[in-house]
């Protein structure tokens, strides 16, 4: 990660290398924290994040989930987040806001521990590599299963619940695989450490609903949206592994990982083993969006 010149703590520009925080603080031993993952694009009308406001609106619904009291508005964080790409000379890259509870409690209960909000940025190439992009990853199903709904929010992007996707994401890597896919307490497919699944099957396309316990992402509502548009039927489906094994394609979708097809599953190929047409499609219209080369939802882009 290459530093940069400032980030954002609290309401002020702090420089990078100032950015700190007491040890004793209440969301390092507990993990009561909320993030978010944010991308922000260089277009030919300068630079423009990527659903900024939905992103900022899923952060502040991840804290009323887990009880904080957040002192900053959509608008203070969206403003704050373009603030800061414009300080640092960003002209695209990744935007981290968290939201933790700081200093002032030891116990699990948190109230009168502060509660501290902060966004950095930094440049960020492909999460799962240019060549995942090009020609796929190779993942497998994740001994691990995904956090329950019984036991914690896999729908509230808490950082205690990632210590669940740290643990996939190693096994996986361990294993020689570039990703994990995690089933759900059930059996069902879920998704990736940090990304949402899609299943092409017979030309129709499937992705997990919310209630399978993933995350609701933004770039999946953004690939549903665009490839429903474009004609094609998109489905929220229970799946099984069994139906990751009989897909013609398989993509994750992600704020990090974009549109990265998957062409190996268990060592099973994927298809041909290639990315198909319709992750190709996706990819395109993604991109195109994201990046304002193809004219779709001027909406999702906000300019700094
Ligand atoms: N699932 C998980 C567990 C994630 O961490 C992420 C990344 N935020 C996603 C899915 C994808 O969500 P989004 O498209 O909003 O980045």
């Amino acid at each position: 990660m290459e530093a940069t010149k400032n980030i954002w703590m609290d309401g002020t520009m702090v420089p990078w290398e100032d950015a700190t925080i007491h040890v004793l603080s209440h969301g390092l031993h507990y993990g009561t924290g909320a993030f978010e993952g944010i991308r922000a694009y260089e277009t030919t009308q300068g630079t423009a994040v990527f659903r900024l406001t939905d992103h900022m609106t899923r952060l502040v619904r991840s804290c009323k989930a887990l009880g904080i009291p957040l002192e900053w508005s959509v608008a203070d964080l969206v403003d704050a987040a373009k603030e800061l790409l414009r300080v640092n000379g960003l002209a695209g890259g990744y935007i981290r806001p968290i939201v933790f509870y700081g200093t002032g409690s030891m116990g699990l209960n948190p109230a009168g521990a502060a509660v501290r909000t902060v966004i950095a940025a930094w440049e960020w190439g492909a999460y799962l590599g240019e060549e995942g992009i090009r020609n796929g990853i190779r993942v497998a199903v994740s001994s691990w299963r995904r956090i329950d709904q019984s036991s914690f929010m896999p729908n509230a992007k808490v950082t205690g619940g990632y210590v669940n996707s740290v643990l996939a994401k190693q096994e996986a890597l361990a294993g020689g695989y570039d990703e994990a896919i995690l089933l759900n307490t059930d059996g069902y497919v879920a998704e990736g450490s940090g990304e949402n699944l899609f299943l092409v099957r017979d030309g129709v396309v499937h992705t997990p609903p919310v209630a399978a316990g993933v995350l609701d992402g933004i770039t999946r509502r953004s690939v549903d949206t665009l490839l429903r548009e474009d004609g094609l039927t998109v489905v929220p489906t229970t799946m099984t592994r069994t139906d990751l094994y009989y897909a013609d394609e398989l993509f994750f979708t992600g704020t990090a990982a974009e549109v990265t097809p998957i062409r190996e599953v268990d060592g099973r190929p994927v298809g041909e083993g290639r990315p198909g047409p319709v992750t190709r499609r996706a990819q395109e219209l993604f991109m195109g969006a994201a990046t304002g080369t193809l004219d779709l939802h001027p909406e999702w882009r906000e300019f700094i």
